[in-house]
């Protein structure tokens, strides 16, 4: 069985943070699919169009590597595209205390899928997408903190 990961986020906007998780997964699975949750509650800085086409860039030479997005469950769509694992990234304490959580719960509703962490590098630890999106609301300089040449072709 091929071995298909879903990593699930809101990714807005993808960030070096994000892009190095990807990287240290590679090597485990045969496919990652990057999973772009829409929450309709939620409003975004980036639409999802953008969303999808800075991760595309990001991995344009790694077939390996997709790009999707969804609003139904995470588990649900893990169903859809075959996924029997989900990754997430781990930076700090409060991080694995909110991602426990949710890895529980979708075990519970999905057995077969389980969820593995990979634990950042301390100089990415700092990153969020939050942070992120603050610097480019107020015309600061985020290109630091993203995968590089991204933010140039919104
Ligand atoms: P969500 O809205 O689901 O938290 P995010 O886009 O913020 O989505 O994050 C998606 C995943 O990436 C989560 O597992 C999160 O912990 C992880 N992540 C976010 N920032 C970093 C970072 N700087 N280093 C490693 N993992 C990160």
């Amino acid at each position: 069985m091929k071995k298909i990961a879903l990593f699930p986020g809101s990714f807005d906007p993808f960030t070096k943070g994000h892009f190095s998780i990807v990287k240290k997964a590679m090597p485990l699975f045969d496919k990652i699919v990057i999973g772009i949750g829409e929450n309709s509650n939620k409003t975004y800085l980036f639409s999802l169009e953008q969303r999808i086409n800075f991760i595309k860039h990001c991995f344009k030479t790694t077939p390996q590597v997709e790009v999707g997005s969804y609003n139904n469950l995470t588990v649900d769509y893990c169903r859809e595209i075959g996924a029997n694992y989900i990754l997430r990234g781990l930076r700090n304490s409060v991080d694995f205390g909110f991602e426990r959580n949710i890895a529980q719960m979708n075990h519970a509703m999905m057995p077969s899928v389980e969820t593995v962490f990979i634990v950042t590098d301390p100089e990415l630890s700092a990153i969020s997408s939050t942070i992120v999106r603050e610097i480019i609301r107020h015309n600061g300089n985020a290109s630091e903190f993203v995968p590089h040449g991204m933010l140039d072709i919104i």
